[in-house]
């Protein structure tokens, strides 16, 4: 799955500039999550960064964008072009 950021943000501003896929971006009121770019850091780390980094704990799994981990790695292939490792 993509990962979520959900209204309880305080626009800290920490996670973005961690994000290996820069899928993170300010929204209108929060911080929010490009799901098209979020391999839940798959590829790049063994846990989401974003989610380490949160102050305020606010970012689950996003229920609406269900991925298996083979998804999750395709994903990072063709945003990386480099092959799985
Ligand atoms: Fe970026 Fe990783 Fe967080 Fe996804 S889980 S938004 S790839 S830092
Ligand atoms: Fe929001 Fe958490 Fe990111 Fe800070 S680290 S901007 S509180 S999602």
């Amino acid at each position: 799955m993509a990962l979520l950021i959900t209204d309880e943000c305080i626009n800290c501003d920490v996670c973005e500039p961690e994000c290996p896929n820069e899928a993170i971006s300010q929204g209108e009121e929060v911080y929010v999550i490009d799901s098209s770019k979020c391999t839940e850091c798959v590829g790049h780390y063994d846990e989401p960064q974003c989610v380490q980094v949160c102050p305020v704990d606010c970012i689950p799994k996003d229920p609406n964008v269900v991925e298996t981990q083979d998804m999750l790695w395709t994903k990072y292939e063709k945003l990386t072009g480099n092959k799985r490792a």
